[in-house]
């Protein structure tokens, strides 16, 4: 049996820079607190703007070194740090569950996602080719290759505190980058955890260096307003990537955002109705609620959504709520106290523009920050729950009589993340691919995620992909050689 106290203990508190674990240079700390009991966790070192410039310092100072290593030597330890991963699952799993509330189960779950981030570019490391060819109507050859992007910043939430980093960290240092990587403060724990991992791996002094801080900008501005950054990936709110962006449009930055989501469900009459039930369970109540590729708006064809939500009800109200580490635990508490004060928000709304709630609808008394598994319908499209990204276990159910108004509905966001669709007619994923804006579609399925695929949003949902081949072009950029062709060409 794993002893807590022992893990957080062996878990640095400090800033990891050009090899070397130091505290921030003002020595001003921060809490991380478990959001199950209230208790502190962890007294974290906070960095300062010197501290962020010193990790763009030791990044840019390892940057030819890394470059110039053989791809299979950068793909063995990205294959030893996922090796090692997995020897530590129950560590990982243990550090996300008390930071940040999931299921133990789940974080066992995130373990193994963002994990296998690293096994799927340390592959990818090896046969990452660009291409030769003939200028089709001149004596020239092309020669085109992706060279490696130059030192990286990396900004990750706190709602998967492994599996969002390791999706920017893995590609960068498959590509030959150096990173600098700025957790979020409520979670900072898992990722020093990560990066002590990839240093037993064998990353070298430089390549990957941590700067958590109690003020963001402390990390961002300083590293994005200096010109040796050349690449800022951020995954987070629409509000801060927005800003994150017109921040790189001093140095021309090359930015992937990864942002919010208001993802549609959409259950047609002819959906199988267990499967249905039970994908947009799973699409719904991951991680809490707490994801950008949760459903949102569940919208049912008129005539089964009697059946539906009855059947929805059941399977909601049955998941217990509780401490991630308790044994049957599906529900966790949300993050802090604020989103708990926003759920009740939330719900208020709703009922003031006609929704009835059919099950919760109110936070849980005692400590921590507990909320209950809330499904409502009858709610205008003007409620906070059909427009804004909800965040955590509310299910907004709402109902349409056509295909056409479903997919009205369903574009009606600003977001264009993740949607489902539930059907029994294999043409449907075809009309829904050309009908929905979104950057990703679950046809029959309430997981979308992997790393094999190129998970990403349009709109106010963000740019650029990860995971996947593109996941990895985004840390390059492409350069050309145009050179002489030795032959006459017939024209
Ligand atoms: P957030 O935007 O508040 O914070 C994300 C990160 O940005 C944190 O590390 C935070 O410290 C940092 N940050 C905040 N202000 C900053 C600033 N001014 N400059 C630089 N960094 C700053 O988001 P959050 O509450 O941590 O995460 C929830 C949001 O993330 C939701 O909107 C969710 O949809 C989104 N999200 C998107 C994806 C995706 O893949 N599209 C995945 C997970 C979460």
């Amino acid at each position: 049996m794993l002893n807590v106290e022992e893990l957080l203990n062996k878990v640095e508190k400090r800033l990891f820079i050009g090899g070397e674990w130091r505290d921030g240079s003002a020595g001003e700390t921060y809490d991380v607190l478990n959001p199950a009991t209230e208790e502190v966790l962890a007294t974290m070192s906070s960095g300062t703007r010197e501290d962020s410039l010193a990790a763009l310092d030791a990044a840019h100072a390892a940057r030819r070194e890394w470059e110039r290593t053989a791809p299979r030597t950068r793909a063995e330890i990205l294959r030893r740090g996922y090796g090692l991963m997995q020897e530590r699952k129950e560590e990982f799993a243990t550090l996300m569950t008390l930071e940040m509330g999931k299921s133990f189960t789940e974080a066992k779950g995130e373990v193994d996602y963002g994990s296998d981030y690293l096994l799927w570019f340390s592959e990818e490391a090896n046969h990452f080719f660009g291409h030769t060819n003939l200028y089709p109507a001149k004596g020239n050859r092309m020669v085109t290759v992706h060279k490696p992007v130059g030192p990286c910043l990396l900004i990750t939430p706190w709602n998967f505190p492994l599996s969002m980093a390791t999706r920017k960290i893995a590609p960068a240092l498959a590509a030959g980058n150096t990173v600098i990587v700025k957790p979020a403060k409520l979670t900072p724990l898992t990722m020093q955890y990560f990066v002590q991992t990839m240093v037993d791996a064998g990353v070298p002094d430089g390549v990957i260096n941590i700067v958590s801080s109690t003020s963001a900008a402390n990390v961002s501005e300083p590293i994005m307003e200096d010109p040796r950054l050349r690449k800022m990936s951020f995954t987070g709110s629409t509000p801060v990537g927005s800003s994150l962006m017109e921040l790189a449009a001093k140095n021309i930055i090359k930015v992937s955002l990864e942002l919010g989501g208001n993802a549609p469900a959409i259950v047609f009459a002819d959906a199988d109705m267990e499967g249905a039930v039970a994908g947009v369970k799973a699409a719904k109540m991951r991680n809490i609620g707490e994801a950008c590729t949760a459903a949102n708006r569940i919208l049912v064809h008129e005539s089964i959504a009697a059946e539906f939500t009855e059947k929805f009800v059941a399977a909601i109200s049955a998941m217990k709520v509780g401490n991630g580490m308790d044994d049957g635990v599906e529900v966790g508490p949300l993050i802090e106290a604020k989103a708990v004060e926003r759920m009740q928000e939330l719900v208020d709304d709703a009922v003031a523009h006609g929704g009835t709630i059919l099950t919760g609808g109110k936070a849980v008394d005692g400590k921590g920050y507990f909320f209950e598994p809330t499904v409502i319908t009858g709610a205008s499209r003007d409620a906070k729950v059909f427009r804004e990204e909800i965040f955590g276990p509310i299910a907004p159910i709402f109902t349409f009589s056509s295909e056409e108004e479903a997919w009205e509905m369903a574009n009606d966001t600003e977001y264009g993340l993740a949607s489902y669709v539930f059907s029994e007619d294999p043409d449907m994923m075809y009309r829904a691919s050309d009908n929905l804006e979104f950057g990703i579609l679950g046809f029959n399925s309430g997981v979308v995620s992997d790393a094999s695929i190129p998970f990403g949003g349009v709109k106010a949902s963000g740019l650029g992909r990860e995971g996947s081949r593109e996941g990895m072009l985004e840390y390059t950029e492409v350069q050309h050689i145009g050179t002489r062709d030795p032959y006459q060409r017939v024209k």
